[in-house]
């Protein structure tokens, strides 16, 4: 069966966008350019997923958001401003299921998207069981990273590791708890071992989607944050 995502964005060149990726994902794409359209397609029950944007012509993002959950509980990803973050707190608290900061880069949107279609479908179990970070994405239970559609080879240790800074997000991790966490707490290598590591994880992540996931805290450690 097709799936299908509603967009609901009156800026036409967006709103193309976003259909020419989602139909190249191969889902099914309907449109709506205002609040008032985007409601009635929501409450017919054609779309199995929204997206919503919150500025829109005759009824905003939230109007259409609250009235739609009287009816309907299909999930709604929700696309925002930059720097809005009561609308972040709005949004969520109205019972959209992720939001996005625009501009946003399409990979994580999808991402996004496959993630609530597995909570969904089930085929996900536990919500700790999914660590994500932007595009990045980080099964448990596969022990599978992915980065948008692709497949991360790690090993064992950079798989480790990258676990132990996705756990702790936005809070520095010092290099003797990371050595401790990912070489055991009787470890007596190399000191700079978690250096290298961090390395080898750039090397496969940052240089080839051209982002910076790990930060170094000079004198410290490191910390993925947003
Ligand atoms: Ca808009």
């Amino acid at each position: 069966m097709e799936t299908t995502i509603l967009i609901v964005e009156d800026e036409e060149k967006i709103a193309r966008f976003l259909e020419l990726e989602l139909k190249h994902e191969g889902y099914q794409v309907l449109k709506a350019v205002s609040g008032r359209e985007g409601l009635s397609i929501a409450e017919s029950g054609q779309a199995d997923l929204v997206v919503l944007d919150v500025m829109l012509p005759e009824l905003n993002g939230f109007e259409v958001l609250r009235r739609l959950r009287k009816t309907s509980d299909v999930p709604v990803i929700m696309l925002t401003a930059r720097d809005e973050v009561m609308d972040k707190v709005a949004g969520l608290d109205g019972g959209a299921d992720d939001y996005m900061t625009k501009p946003f880069a399409i990979e994580e949107l999808l991402a996004r998207i496959r993630l609530i279609f597995k909570k969904r479908a089930g085929t996900v179990s536990k919500e700790e069981n999914i660590f994500a970070f932007g595009a990045l994405e980080m099964n448990l239970a596969r022990h599978e990273v992915r980065y948008g559609s692709d497949v991360v080879e790690l090993t064992p240790r950079e798989f480790d590791l990258l676990k132990v800074l996705l756990e702790n997000k936005n809070i520095v991790v010092s290099r003797d708890t990371l050595t401790e966490k990912v070489c055991g707490y009787d470890y007596l290598g190399e000191t700079n071992v978690i250096d290298v590591y961090v390395r080898y994880l750039r090397s496969k992540l940052d240089d080839v989607y051209n982002v910076k996931i790990i930060q170094t805290v000079r004198g410290v450690g490191y910390c993925i944050r947003e």
